[in-house]
């Protein structure tokens, strides 16, 4: 442990453990540790504390700060997730009305039936079904043959039915797996409504959302970390917008993860779980576990474990720590049973699963690995995975140099101009980079008057004196000017700043209009300084 760089440690944790930890080490302290037990931490230090306890001695280094953790026993963190997507559908789930989350209007997007008027009936949307079907089959879950709908009855302001249509026994999904982590179940329920508190003493409720089809997947308590549940819900968002079926922004609240955590000192059994709602963004969720990870940990120090009671809580973003809300109810509360207004379906009868399923698109996890056998660098092929425009048109690409012209897509041409017409071109100009004609700085160069012009790449590359110069005699010559030209630049060299040099192979390309090989200008630029 690098405790030699710390200006302040804090030893977290309860005396008995922390004596017991100090005795078995023979590190010596050499500064002045501020000693801090227990949970009355302030806020500041609470928050830089070390957030997960897989062992029972932790360390973290936050500049100068050191804090060490140290527990009387390991915990076992155990997370699940229930995340909520709206689907991206012409209408709602239930009615005919727009579903458009981008109208500002409010309540315009409404009927009788998704405002709840005695009478009315709702009529279930096709494709909204086929959508959480898509998500199914892409997750190697099981489709359901029979589902039906039911009311999951609770009083909120923005549920103008007085209850929400949803599914409780028989969801379409249940099974499969996402990143290694197993899924309980998908379903499909309705939106609720808008409660907006920003306009004084009064909530406003704007009703476009209500009615919106919602899919709510629940996933087994299988997740280990906060990392791997922001993982997860990256993953599935990407999946939701591969499919198509969902465009599942977090901030537009059209995506939604709600984690249950729990921590025990017993890997066999569970701890008394919280959920946490309301949660707009993946770093949200990350920091809002390992803060509650934390919390629980810190009662369980303290022999304080029964202060852990199963509640919803919320997510303060400015002070980043979760806050009570409210005892969570338990299904029972809400009287489920199945609508009489919505006939029960036999989806097997509907759908030709075999036949969506061929016509899923090519789903993150087998993009990822189809690129791998052309692109070495993973973080290249992940922009390509995540982008599908990007994907599309390397894919349309016939290069033999698929590794060269992944990266030159990403780092030289602009969304604007990826088409399907210029894949020829981009062919070409790839090639001449791949067979070492010329750099890729002259090759933006070159793209830029084929776009502008056209004509035959390699042979604008030639008369506008594009080809890559591999001469050394002539290239010497740029490199003797480059070095008169100077001076400051290379005194600075003399005097020890060795990578002043790289900003002369830069001029060097500036005055060659990148067709000087860059290797070899740097090797010369190496032999005329030293010498
Ligand atoms: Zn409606």
């Amino acid at each position: 442990m690098g405790f030699e760089n710390c200006n302040i440690i804090y030893i977290w944790g309860f005396s008995d453990a922390v004596g017991a930890f100090l005795h078995s080490t023979t590190m010596s302290i050499l500064v002045n540790p501020v000693v801090d037990f227990g949970i009355a931490l302030d806020e500041k230090s609470f928050a830089l504390m070390p957030r997960l306890t897989t062992g029972s001695t932790q360390f973290v280094q936050i500049a100068n700060y050191c804090i060490l953790s140290v527990m009387s026993k390991t915990y076992y963190p155990v997370i699940g997730l229930e995340i909520h997507a709206e689907l991206s559908t012409a209408s709602k789930m239930f009615c005919a009305c727009k579903n458009d989350p981008d109208e500002t209007v409010q309540n315009t997007n409404i009927c009788p039936i998704c405002m709840g008027h005695p009478g009315t009936l709702p009529s279930p949307n096709k494709k909204a079904i086929e959508n959480v079907i898509k998500v199914g089959l892409a997750l190697g879950s099981n489709i359901a043959n029979f589902t039906e709908f039911d009311r999951k009855n609770y009083f909120y302001p923005d549920i103008p039915k007085g209850y929400q249509i949803s599914q409780y026994k028989f969801p379409i999904v249940s099974g499969g797996s996402l990143k290694g982590f197993d899924i309980t179940r998908i379903h499909l329920e309705e939106d609720t409504g808008l409660s907006k508190h920003d306009r004084g003493d009064f909530t406003l409720v704007d009703f476009n959302r209500a009615g919106v089809p919602l899919m709510e997947m629940v996933t087994e308590p299988v997740i280990h970390s906060a990392k791997d549940a922001a993982d997860f819900g990256r993953e599935l968002q990407l999946l939701l917008r591969t499919l198509g079926v969902s465009e599942a922004n977090m901030e537009k609240g059209e995506m939604r993860v709600e984690p249950n955590i729990s921590i025990s000192d017993d890997p066999n059994k569970f701890g008394t779980k919280v959920e946490i709602k309301n949660l707009n963004s993946f770093r949200s969720v990350e920091r809002a576990i390992e803060y509650e990870l934390a919390r629980m940990q810190a009662l369980y120090e303290a022999g304080r474990q029964d202060e852990i009671v199963q509640e919803t809580r919320g997510w303060d973003e400015s002070k980043q720590t979760t806050f009570s809300q409210r005892s969570k109810e338990n299904a029972n509360d809400y009287r489920y049973f199945p609508d009489p207004d919505i006939p029960k379906f036999m989806l097997s009868e509907m759908f030709d699963n075999k036949k969506i399923k061929e016509g899923l698109p090519e789903l993150p996890w087998e993009a990822r690995e189809r690129l791998a056998s052309k692109i070495e660098n993973k973080e290249l092929i992940e922009i390509f995975v995540q982008d599908n425009k990007k994907k599309a048109f390397l894919d349309s690409l016939k290069t033999k140099y698929p590794g060269i012209a992944a990266s030159y897509i990403v780092s030289s041409i602009k969304a604007d101009i990826i088409r399907a017409d210029l894949n020829s071109k981009v062919d070409q100009v790839i090639d001449l980079i791949g067979d070492g004609k010329i750099t890729s700085t002259a090759a933006k160069t070159l793209l830029d008057i084929l776009i502008t012009e056209g004509g035959d790449p390699e042979k604008i590359a030639q008369e506008k004196g594009l080809l890559q110069q591999n001469d050394e005699g002539s290239l010497r010559i740029v490199v003797k000017k480059i070095i008169t030209e100077n001076g400051s630049l290379v005194s600075q060299h003399k005097g020890g700043k060795e990578s002043i040099v790289q900003a002369l192979v830069g001029l060097m390309m500036k005055e060659t209009k990148g067709s000087a090989n860059p290797q070899i200008a740097l090797k010369l630029f190496k032999e005329e300084l030293s010498s």
